[in-house]
């Protein structure tokens, strides 16, 4: 079958399997018992990897924290902060009703600790209008959190010229760059920010690792606080013992990234025209949500008129990973929050799937495995 769900996560790269396994076999330190060689070799792996993750940031290696992912690292970057905030008295935090829950939900949250918060509608294209986001900046803003490529949609937002704007006003900017990391390379180069989070498994490294950039400014890191109490590792803003073989694959994972970058988005490229290929030549009636100009390589939110999304997944699902990238099952079905708040009706919403890949995605595999799908797609048009 066709795996076409990377934006859930995508396959480990065997190379990267290749540096884990190695970890675990050879390496068993823990990286922060230095009494011995065995922990001594540990920390030389975990800091290597943090260095082949600042490589492809274009930071430098002591702006680099590992977390066990997105979601933590996402949440250090907003609760942490807290303890600024009483100090500063600076309690808003901006940012937008298309956020990946992590954000979102750990936004909404400080408003029981005293915040005030300010949650931006997308346009119906699925992008930021930044005029929107820079026009709610007040004296008391303290964060602004916003995602460079939406999970759902593949839309790219601009964070470029929102990252200039808060450096200018100097308010505080964390970046989910869950999406993009290891894909939109030189734009997060390019872009000033405070704070940035991704996963490992989104660019063919481990689950279970991910990491939040700090970036220095005047030699000082952002005023983020460890959000557990615990050990002092990860210079105290991540407590609990460094898995050294899941970090040395996250470093893996980035450093075959910094390499392949531009080569992938040719042939993540390539699998798009193919996919919208396919459907051009099969007459059935589709169309895409978001505006395709502003949407990452690897990413689709296809509508399929009048096919029910729910029973277009349970008909390919021995076959085809798809999704409609929301908390679905039979039982419970919500509709995306993220379709709802670019304005699309609930009818549209029911139609839609998401389909993601990668650079290593078969091509012809692709073609026979798509094809069956819009053949089943025909038969449940109604
Ligand atoms: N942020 C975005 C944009 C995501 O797509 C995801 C994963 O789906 C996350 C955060 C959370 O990542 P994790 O579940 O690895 O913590």
């Amino acid at each position: 079958g066709i795996y076409l769900d990377y934006n859930a996560s995508a396959p480990i790269d065997e190379a990267v399997l290749d540096t884990m396994i190695d970890v675990y076999r050879n390496h068993i330190g823990n990286a922060d018992s230095r009494t011995h060689d065995y922990g001594d070799q540990a920390r030389g792996i975990v800091e290597n990897a943090r260095k082949q993750v600042a490589s492809l940031l274009g930071v430098s290696a002591g702006e680099v924290f590992f977390t066990s992912g997105a979601t933590e690292s996402n949440n250090i970057a907003i609760q942490g902060l807290e303890a600024y905030a009483v100090r500063s008295g600076k309690k808003h935090i901006i940012t937008s009703s298309i956020e990946h829950k992590a954000v979102l939900e750990t936004v909404k949250a400080m408003v029981t600790k005293g915040f005030e918060i300010d949650i931006v509608d997308p346009e119906q294209s699925g992008q930021l209008d930044p005029d929107k986001i820079l026009s709610r900046v007040r004296e008391d803003t303290l964060l602004v959190s916003l995602m460079h490529v939406n999970n759902e949609t593949g839309i790219i937002q601009p964070i470029e010229k929102i990252g200039h704007f808060l450096r200018e006003k100097n308010v505080l900017f964390h970046i989910d760059a869950t999406q993009s990391c290891g894909k939109l390379v030189d734009e997060l180069r390019n872009t000033p920010y405070d704070m940035l989070s991704f996963s490992a498994h989104k660019l063919r490294g481990p689950q279970g690792v991910g990491v939040l950039v700090l970036r220095k400014k005047k030699y000082k890191l952002p005023p983020v606080k460890a959000i557990m109490y615990g050990g002092q590792q990860e210079r105290g803003i991540r407590p609990g013992t460094i898995p050294v073989a899941l970090v040395a694959g996250c470093g893996k994972s980035c450093e075959l990234a910094e390499s392949t970058y531009a080569d992938n988005r040719i042939k993540t490229q390539a699998v798009r025209d193919c996919i919208i290929g396919l459907l051009k030549e099969s007459g059935i009636k589709y169309s895409f949500n978001g505006a395709l100009e502003y949407c990452i390589s690897n990413t689709l939110n296809l509508c399929l008129e009048g096919v029910s999304s729910e029973a277009l997944m349970i008909s390919t699902k021995n076959y085809c990973g798809i999704s409609n990238g929301s908390a679905c099952t039979s039982k419970n079905y919500a509709p995306s929050y993220v379709l709802t708040a670019m304005g699309l009706s609930p009818e549209r919403i029911e139609n839609s799937v998401r389909i993601s890949w990668g650079p290593d995605t078969d091509i012809n595999l692709l073609k026979t495995d798509f094809r069956k799908l819009i053949d089943i797609a025909k038969m449940l048009a109604q």
